[in-house]
């Protein structure tokens, strides 16, 4: 099957999956309230890249088919051009509020079997020929695919990983004829009830000892035993006016649980192999998927900007401190953009004739992008403050007693007609108050680590050499 259409994407989401939202388990996903808009907009997005094939698509290698530009092995500079083009069409259609559209784990899994000496390594060779059969499936079938790669805290003295024993976690039980069975719990698979399959791999480094931990696999998401139970939905049914992010952009995010899950053997890509868990996510895995991660970033940036300033234009505040702030946030947007640059005009082979961007200004954004989102809302609230919240609805706009007066009395600054006025406060409040909104800002502090830990880790990869000639000039001068 060469790159879905929407239809056949939605087709894709009818089988025995057992999704919960509230107390109810979903029988037709894209037929649910909870999902419905999201279901619609996703499809929208399979369809997008068939209208935009010169940019999204590629001829697979082996067999000639249309797959998407994302699950390109990038082997140049230039395959890496390409595919930020195709990234960046993709991350426009949402305005980069789904974070996790099916490129994002197209880019982890292609930059993985791009790497298959990595995964081959301490005797890991049918593992990794099943990554790479995989990823080459993924493409072809176009699966969307959803991801947990944390383990669930329960109690944060134990430490992030889990000890010798540990029953939570995701860890392997048993082995059987076909395949291998396991056990335990993991966070947070966004995107879960729009998913084909689910895909396990590596988080956070695992002790010695705890090798029944070391996992890494993909299954279909009506395997029996897997169970996802999805947060409250901030799906708003609803016309576009009133609600137009919540109507169409709530990825979901679900909790995990293998209630005894029998995995293929073909499917398994680590099977308790320490070694190779601990290694795999070190080298080019971080400056891979920021390069899909930061152009939906930069351009939820840019959108929030153009938005930020509009509404401040509406009642004529862009200026003085409200410029200020609008610089501020333009700041961020510009920022990113020139990381991304960077980062793409500075890469290399990483090995095996596989480029990826450089990493160095990729682990700077890490750390900085979960601290400006947040002030990016507080902009946006502080410019729009309580005009947000009187902002008519298309129905109160509709009734004839009304509209006259909401004419009258709501309309914006320098001709700004009041329809005008409410869609862009409805549209300001939607990306920062809203449900949607706030669970956005949650996204953005943690979807790949909290800032804090980002930071850690730049420090730990950072080169020291120009520094520390900078400082000697200082520390070898002779006494005086
Ligand atoms: C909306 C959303 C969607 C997500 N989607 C997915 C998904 O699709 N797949 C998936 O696998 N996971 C997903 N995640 C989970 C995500 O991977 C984890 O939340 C993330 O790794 C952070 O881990 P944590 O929640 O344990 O928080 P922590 O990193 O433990 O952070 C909690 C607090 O502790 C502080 N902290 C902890 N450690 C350090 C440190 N070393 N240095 C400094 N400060 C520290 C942080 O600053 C923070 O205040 C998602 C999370 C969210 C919120």
């Amino acid at each position: 099957m060469p790159a879905r259409t929407g239809k056949e994407f939605l087709q894709g989401l009818r089988d025995d999956r057992q999704i919960w939202v509230g107390g109810e388990r979903v029988r037709d996903v894209a037929g649910h309230p909870a999902f419905a808009g999201a279901a619609r907009s996703l499809a929208a997005l399979f369809d997008l890249q068939h209208e935009a094939a010169d940019v999204c698509l590629m001829a697979d290698p082996e067999t000639g088919e249309s797959v998407s530009i994302s699950h390109i092995i990038p082997r140049s500079r230039a395959d890496l051009e390409r595919r930020h083009a195709c990234l960046e069409r993709l991350a426009e259609w949402s305005v980069g509020l789904m974070g996790r559209s099916p490129d994002y784990l197209n880019v982890t899994l292609a930059g993985f079997a791009g790497r298959d000496d990595e995964w081959g390594a301490h005797g890991n060779e049918a593992g990794a020929a099943n990554l790479v059969a995989f990823q080459k499936e993924a493409a072809r079938r176009d699966l969307a695919l959803t991801h947990t790669i944390v383990q669930p805290t329960i109690d944060k003295a134990r430490g992030d990983v889990p000890a010798v024993g540990d029953e939570v976690a995701l860890h392997k039980v048993d082995e059987t004829a076909h395949g291998i069975v396991v056990r335990g719990a993991r966070i947070l698979a966004t995107l879960a009830p729009f998913s084909h399959e689910l895909f396990v791999y590596p988080g956070a480094p695992l002790l010695p000892g705890t090798d029944d931990y070391a996992l890494a696999f993909s299954v279909p998401m009506a395997t029996p035993g897997l169970r996802f139970l999805c947060r409250d939905s901030y799906s708003v049914a609803g016309n576009v006016f009133d609600h137009p992010l919540s109507s169409r952009f709530d990825e979901q995010d679900a909790f995990v649980i293998f209630d005894d899950v029998e995995v293929p053997r073909h499917r398994v890509f680590i099977d308790a192999n320490l070694a190779v868990y601990n290694s795999v996510m070190l080298t080019g895995w971080m400056p891979n998927i920021m390069q899909q991660t930061s152009i939906r970033a930069q351009t939820k940036l840019e959108f929030a900007w153009g938005l930020a300033t509009r509404m401040a234009e509406v009642i004529n505040a862009a200026t003085g401190t409200g410029a200020e702030m609008l610089g501020e946030l333009w700041s961020y947007g510009e920022m990113t953009r020139a990381g991304v640059q960077a980062a793409e005009q500075g890469a290399y082979d990483w090995g095996r004739g596989v480029w990826f961007p450089d990493g160095r200004p990729f682990r700077a954004l890490r750390g900085l992008l979960p601290l400006w989102f947040p002030r990016v809302n507080e902009i946006i609230r502080l410019l729009g403050s309580h005009n947000l919240l009187a902002a008519p609805t298309s129905g109160q706009l509709a009734d004839p007693t009304l509209r006259p007066l909401i004419d009258r009395f709501l309309h914006g600054a320098k001709g700004v007609t009041a329809e005008d006025r409410a869609r862009i406060f409805r549209l300001a409040w939607d990306f920062t108050g809203s449900a949607l909104g706030s669970r956005g800002e949650q996204y953005e502090r943690f979807y790949l680590a909290s800032s804090g830990r980002a930071f850690t880790r730049a420090q730990s990869y950072a080169s020291p050499d120009r520094a520390r000639r900078l400082l000697d000039r200082f520390l070898k001068e002779e006494l005086t």
